[in-house]
Formats: C-alpha cells, structure tokens, sequence
C-alpha cells in the first residue's frame, strides 16, 4: 500500500530537531506572538528574499488580510483563477469584492497571462495569480498587464515554497505573497499556519495590528481586526523545518525527473515545467482521459492518488451566483482529467518504482 503521503516519516529526519524545539517552547512557557514567531518571520523573509514577513494562522487568513489590508471592497474586482484552491477565491468574497475568472495555461495550470487584459474593467483593483502546484505563474506577463493598468498583484504562493521564476523565488513579484503552512504542503506546520511577504514597511506593520485585533498596543484598537496568529510552537516546528526545505525540494524535483521518464512516451499527459521556471513540485500532476478509471485501478494496486480539484471554483454551490457566463473551457476540461501522484520528499525509490508499473499496468 503506497499512501498519498506520509507525514509521519520526516520525524526519522527531523525528530532529533523537534522534541528539544517544542519543549524549548513549553519551558519558556510564551505561546503567541514570542521570540519563535519573531524569529521564524525574520527567517522566513531571508529565505524568500524579502524586508518582512507577517505570520497568521493560514495561508487563508494571510490572503484575506492582505487583501483586506490594501483596502479590497465591495465594488471591486480582483481577477484570479477557478482551478484554484477555494481560498484563493474566498478571500476575495470574504472582502465583499467580486472574483472575475480567468482561463488557465493547459501546460502549467496557472493563468493564462494573455487572457487577462480582456477581463479587466474600471472595477478591476488586483491581480491575483496562483502558483498552482509549486509551478510559477507567467510573472514577466502578469506584472506588464498590471503596470499597463495601474493594478496591484498578490501572489497566491501557498504552494510554491521556494519555487522560481527567471532565477527569482516566487513571493518577491507582488505587492505582497501568500504562503500557507497547512501540514501537507512543501513547508508544513504540525496544525495550521501562514505568513505574508513583503517589502512595503507600511502593509506590514497594517498586518500585523489586523492579525491582533486592530491593536498596536494592547488593549487600544486602532481598527476592527481579528485573531490570527501563528502560535509559538508551530513557529518552532517550522523553524526546524525551514533548513531542511531546500533539501527536501530537491528530493521533490528528483522525484518528478524519475516520474516524467518513466512516464515519457505513455498516453498520460506530463506536468510541463517552463525553461526559465522552477517547480517546486507541491504535486505532481498528470491528465488522463479515463482519469477515474485509472485512479480505481491504481487503488485496487495500492496506489493513492487525489484530484486537486475536481469542482473548478465557478462550479462549486458555494459560488452559484458566480457561475454566470464565464467561459473556461481550459478550466473545465482538465478537473475532469488530472491526477495527483504520490509526492513527498520520503518516498522511497521502490515506491516511486511500483507506481509507476502500476501507472503502466493500467494504462
Ligand atoms: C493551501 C492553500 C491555501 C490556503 O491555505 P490554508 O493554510 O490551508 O488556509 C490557499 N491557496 C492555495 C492555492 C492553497 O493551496
């Protein structure tokens, strides 16, 4: 039986790091908002390459205050994409602006750069790209259209960790990035986790009042804010886990090598990696089209696999007042074609060998 993911195994890697992190943070006895925290942002803005790094409680929260920071309201429009995580949308609703959808690139599932301008309106107030599987978005493209047009752009970053572009990591493009820190993604916490990047001094400092309440001071509150913290010990986990990324995401690239090769020349089509782009393989995606008949036949062999996601945005019942016009031919077709391989930085060469017989088997 060969799980979709197992995270159970980095404790043989990193176990030794982790007991003495979480007691450090018993012993101290501090639980929000300490010198973990503080030291993670710092650590966290080094490693993608900006002045600061606000820490929330998801990658859901980092979107909907940034957001919300840089004044994102009713009658605003923020373009994005539906083959997306619903968060990516939802911080857009949640701010009472309206989503406007644009199709994706069917090469690397992010948006399709050339089809932005169309979408934009005088209403029109951020572009909101996701780098969707740990491959960057068309950022040379997105960042012309946006200065055509005098708009911000927000990078969803929540699964790119120490992905590339031109050489650059993703999260320096925008106004602002978003990273998540859910358990399963490149760089995960033991509970849930996210910061915002960025290098205006003035939305960090906005932020990190919005993550507490509204308050600079304790007990004064400037404006209406929530609770949003990263705590203290998820702050130590991540800490430990931080070094160790680069690692594990050469492992996930190496892993991907193994997979296209093996699958090089089948009727699957192969996730596309630009010359100038660098996946940091959240997830390894391929597109069949008997998909669900491969997926079962790939569990009755003990292989999981996942669809992410299988109800672009603009299709789900949550988003029914949405689903007015829009014209994504690209989006819909693959959710019913794609399929997520096992992929993680533990999985061992015989596994990766057995999945792919399987893959063969089936296919
Ligand atoms: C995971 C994810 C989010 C949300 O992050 P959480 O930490 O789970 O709230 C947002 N956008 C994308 C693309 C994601 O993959």
């Amino acid at each position: 039986m060969i799980p979709f993911i197992d995270l159970k195994r980095e404790l043989t890697e990193i176990g030794d790091e982790i007991a003495p992190a979480l007691l450090r943070v018993a012993e101290r006895g501090w639980f929000l908002l300490g010198e973990e925290t503080e030291s993670f942002e710092e650590e966290f803005a080094a490693y993608i390459g900006t002045r600061h790094a606000v820490a929330v409680n998801s990658g859901s929260d980092a979107l909907f205050l940034t957001l919300q920071a840089l004044g994102i309201q009713a009658g605003d429009e923020v373009i994005t994409v539906s083959h997306t995580f619903i968060s990516t949308v939802d911080a857009v609703i949640r701010n009472g602006a309206t989503p406007v959808f644009v199709d994706i690139d069917p090469e690397t599932y992010c948006v399709d750069a050339a089809q932005i301008e169309a979408r934009i309106t005088d209403k029109t107030k951020l572009i909101l790209p996701v780098h969707l599987y740990g491959h960057p978005a068309e950022m040379d493209a997105i960042l012309a259209v946006a200065t055509r047009h005098g708009l911000r752009v927000i990078e969803d970053a929540c699964q790119a960790h120490g992905a590339r572009y031109r050489g650059r990591k993703v999260g320096r493009f925008g106004a602002a990035a978003c990273f998540s820190f859910y358990p399963t993604k490149n760089l995960g916490a033991y509970g849930d986790g996210g910061i915002v990047v960025t290098d205006d001094a003035d939305l960090a400092a906005r932020l990190r009042m919005a993550r507490n309440y509204g308050q600079r001071r304790k007990y004064y509150h400037e404006f209406v804010g929530i609770n949003s913290r990263l705590d203290e010990i998820q702050a130590a986990v991540l800490r430990v886990k931080l070094k160790h990324l680069d690692r594990w995401n050469a492992r996930r690239r190496a892993i991907a090598r193994n997979y296209d090769e093996g699958l090089q020349g089948s009727t699957l089509v192969l996730p596309h990696e630009r010359p100038y782009a660098e996946s940091m393989y959240h997830l390894y995606v391929v597109r069949c089209a008997e998909r669900d008949r491969l997926q079962q036949q790939l569990l009755e062999r003990g292989v999981h696999t996942q669809i992410h996601y299988p109800v672009p945005v603009h299709r789900q019942a949550a988003y029914a007042q949405l689903a007015r016009d829009p014209s994504l031919p690209v989006t819909e077709r693959v959710c019913g074609e794609i399929l997520s391989l096992p992929m993680h930085p533990f999985l061992h060469d015989d596994e990766i060998e057995a999945i792919l017989t399987a893959v063969k088997e089936c296919l």
